[in-house]
């Protein structure tokens, strides 16, 4: 049996990238090639990092060709690349197979490299401060093209990645199933190997797929879009706010910590005039020490669709203070990129050529 055999039995393109080892091996076993061919073709994705099934020189010269025939590898073209003079951030546009458009960020650390990756094409969140979601959702990724934008900056840079964070343009949780699916192949021992506590997935807060999460006992850290700390001010700048209030979303983060073990991480972005009084101080420090959370303060990145700001700095340094003082561990995150499109979605936007 070939290839084509399967292939007019399922569908004329497998997404072979997407696919676990056991499924991976189904599919060549079915095509009527021995196992190891699958863990050779797994080594070669996941782990070699091939750009095509051309460098996959251990398989038959016809397995190559049926591959790059019947099976979409779903590398990505890389359309811009910007790199911050000022502190080697790289912001890379990437296109899909079908042309749409994602960003991904390249980060140097102390701790190590990080990328941060698109969940979806566009968002349909609607958080009034993002730039992400301006121009609506286009559609989810598939496992395979979220791996493809890590494997595809560890190609160009030639760097070591050892984090991921899942905070570009998407809400993550809103592609639930290929999320999993793509933190489980990343993490996988046998493909890219990055360890589960370096990963990181923002969610603006879904609190039924929180919950969902929780049950997948992955050692992930989840960070929560907070960037209020009453429902009525959430609401002005986050939608999904009507959907869920802030005690339902408390409750599925305590649910979240009780099933793994993990603390989560309260993103606040603080938007001057809106968001970053003393009393919302106050209010942020009261959850998060029953959450138990630590709190990230982004100054709001400004996007000029927006018209938000960012406090003076020694506004965000007494707002750190204020949540201090109840004994709430604060990092003010670091900004990177400033002189590139930082801002999430920023330079997607751009390229799509949205007036504005
Ligand atoms: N949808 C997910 C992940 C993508 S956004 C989420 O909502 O968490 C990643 C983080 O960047 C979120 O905390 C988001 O609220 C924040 N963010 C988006 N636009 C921003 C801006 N202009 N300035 C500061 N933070 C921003």
């Amino acid at each position: 049996m070939s290839f084509d055999t399967v292939i007019i039995k399922i569908m004329d393109q497998i997404d072979i990238k997407s696919f676990n080892k056991e499924e991976l091996t189904a599919f060549v076993t079915q095509a009527g090639l021995p196992k190891f061919r699958a863990d050779q073709l797994y080594q070669w994705m996941h782990q070699k990092l091939a750009a095509s099934p051309d460098e996959m020189t251990n398989l038959p010269a016809a397995m190559r060709e049926d591959l790059k025939r019947h099976c979409s590898y779903a590398t990505l073209r890389m359309i811009d690349r910007q790199i911050s003079r000022l502190d080697g951030t790289q912001k890379f546009l990437f296109a899909m197979p079908d042309d749409a458009l994602v960003e991904s960020v390249f980060m140097k650390y102390r701790f190590g490299n990080s990328v941060c990756i698109s969940s979806q094409v566009g968002c349909r969140m609607g958080c009034r401060f993002c730039a992400s979601t301006l121009d609506g959702l286009q559609r989810s990724l598939l496992p395979s093209e979220m791996l493809e934008q890590v494997y595809s900056i560890r190609r160009i840079t030639g760097e070591k990645i050892s984090h991921v964070v899942v905070m570009g343009t998407g809400e993550p949780l809103d592609n639930y199933e290929n999320l999993v699916k793509f933190l489980r192949l990343l993490t996988d021992e046998n493909g890219m190997n990055l360890s589960q506590r370096n990963i990181t997935v923002s969610t603006c807060g879904i609190v039924p797929r929180i919950r969902d999460l929780a049950r997948e006992k992955l050692s992930i850290t989840l960070a929560l879009s907070l960037h209020a700390a009453t429902d009525e001010k959430r609401r002005e700048i986050m939608p999904v706010a009507q959907r869920y209030t802030i005690a339902e979303l408390m409750d599925a983060c305590r649910y979240y910590f009780e099933t793994t073990g993990r603390r989560i991480t309260f993103e606040y972005s603080l938007i001057a005039g809106v968001n970053d009084s003393a009393q919302d101080a106050e209010q942020l420090a009261h959850l998060a020490g029953d959450a138990g959370a630590h709190i990230n303060l982004i100054p709001v990145n400004p996007v000029k669709e927006r018209g938000y700001v960012q406090p003076a700095m020694d506004a965000v340094y007494a707002f750190q203070n204020k949540l201090e003082k109840h004994g709430i561990n604060v990092s003010i995150r670091r900004v990177l990129g400033r002189d590139i499109d930082g801002a999430c979605g920023q330079l997607r936007h751009r390229h799509l050529g949205v007036p504005g």
